[in-house]
Parts: C-alpha cells; structure tokens; sequence
C-alpha cells in the first residue's frame, strides 16, 4: 500500500494538529492490537481509509454535516477502538463526546490513547448501552448518538434513541446496502420517538468501497419502558 501522506489531502477538513493526532493513534492502534483484539485491519493505509475516513464521513456530505455541525453533545455506543466516536473527537475538539463500549481492555485502550493525545473532550464509559441509557444523567441528553458496526438498526435504534434529545439525531454507520435493514426498523423507529429522515451514500477514497449513512431524527420522547433489559433487545428485535 502507499504512503499515507498521500492521502493527506482527503482529510483537508483537519487541521495539522488533528492530523498528527491521527498518526499517534495509528501507532498505538497497532502497537496495543499485538495484545487486546481492536481490529482486523492494520495496514496503514486501510487504516486511515475504512477506519479515519470512515469514522469521518458524516462531515463529508450535506445533510449529516449539518447535524453534526449543530451538535454539541455527542456518543458513540460501542465505539470498540474508538471508531467513530474518538476519530470525530480529534477532528472537533470544541465538541464534547461520551464514548460508550460494554468490553473493559478497549476502553482500557481508548483512556490511553486521551491520555497520550491529551485529549479534554472526551469521556469513557464502560457499561452496556442498555444500563448506560437508563441512568438519568445520560438519557435524552445527547444533540447525536453515532454508531458503527454494533447490531442491526431495528435492535441499535432501541439501544441509541433513548440516549436523544427530543430534535437531535442518530447517526448510524452502515455497509453499501442498507434498504432491507432500515425497511426491518421502520416499526422500531416508530415506537421508539424517531423518524428516518435521510439515506446517504458514501464512497471512501482509492476505491475502498462504499458506505451508507442513516440519519434518524428524534420527533417525540421514548416510552420509558426502553430500553428492555439488557440483551433483550438483540433477542427479540421491536
Ligand atoms: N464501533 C467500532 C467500529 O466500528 O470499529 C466497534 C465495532 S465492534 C464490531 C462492536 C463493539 O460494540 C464492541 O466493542 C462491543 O463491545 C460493543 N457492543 C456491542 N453491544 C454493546 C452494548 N449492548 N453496549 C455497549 N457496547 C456494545
């Protein structure tokens, strides 16, 4: 594969500052993945590509730019290595973010990639989104909850939309095809306050694939009873 810098360009909305950043957690990302399991992809440049660019495509095109632009308040439930949540911390350092993962060794890596980057924006939480969307503090006080790669939108949406403030958003990353699944959540979405508001497709540089944004906004409250218990919404999907 090629040389990063190469791809510096692709990544203009970062200032040099965030940009090192980036290559400080490239290095720590592989370095720590010889030890705790963080991701299947360790070349560089598949790095920076279906990990960075990835995390930061909901910058990249009109309708979510404009969610995110407005957003203050922003988790990321089962970020894992910190994709997208830690990625959109670096690039928007006056934006605060809660990044939520149930598996302890990878936060365990994200507090030492903050400390590393000295990073002010940022909190970890280790909990289950289905325990951590209950507590008072954190229910419907978030402007954006993102999320890639966690579940299926029917079961993701009862796990993020309790955590939406009534007109804000969630952001969920999806694969190149997304219609059957968000077909499956329409009656999730429903019951849960939210209503799909757009599709996005996306392509990532050097041909490494496509990417579907969906953006759900948050029209009414969640019914207080969501989310179930713990592992329930996986087992029986609304
Ligand atoms: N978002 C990251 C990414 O795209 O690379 C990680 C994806 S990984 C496949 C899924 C992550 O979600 C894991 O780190 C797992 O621990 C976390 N996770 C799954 N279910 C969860 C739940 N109910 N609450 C919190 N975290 C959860």
């Amino acid at each position: 594969m090629g040389d990063v810098r190469e791809l510096r360009k692709a990544f203009a909305s970062l200032n040099d500052t965030a940009w090192e950043q980036l290559g400080t957690y490239f290095q720590m990302l592989v370095d720590w993945n010889e030890k705790v399991n963080l991701t299947a992809i360790t070349d560089e440049t598949e790095v920076y590509v279906k990990h960075f660019f990835d995390s930061l495509l909901i910058a990249s095109s009109s309708e979510s730019e404009s969610v995110l632009a407005s957003s203050h308040r922003i988790c990321d439930i089962g970020t894992g290595a910190g994709f997208p949540g830690l990625v959109l911390a670096i690039a928007a350092p006056g934006k605060h973010f809660v990044l939520v993962d149930a598996l302890a060794k990878r936060l365990k890596f994200l507090q030492s990639v903050v400390d590393a980057l000295a990073l002010k924006n940022v909190d970890l939480v280790h909990a289950r989104a289905e325990d951590f969307s209950r507590q008072k503090q954190y229910r419907e006080s978030f402007d954006l909850v993102v999320s890639r790669a966690v579940a299926k939108l029917n079961v993701l949406c009862e796990l993020t939309l309790p955590l939406v403030k009534v007109g804000g958003w969630f952001v969920s990353y999806k694969g190149p095809s997304v219609e059957d699944e968000s077909a499956e959540a329409t009656h999730a979405i429903g019951i849960l306050g939210g209503r799909e508001a757009f599709m996005q497709s996306c392509t990532l540089p050097l041909d490494m694939g496509t990417r579907t944004l969906v953006g759900i906004r948050k029209d009414r409250s969640t019914p207080k009873e969501y989310p179930r218990k713990a592992g329930t919404p996986q087992k029986a999907p609304l």
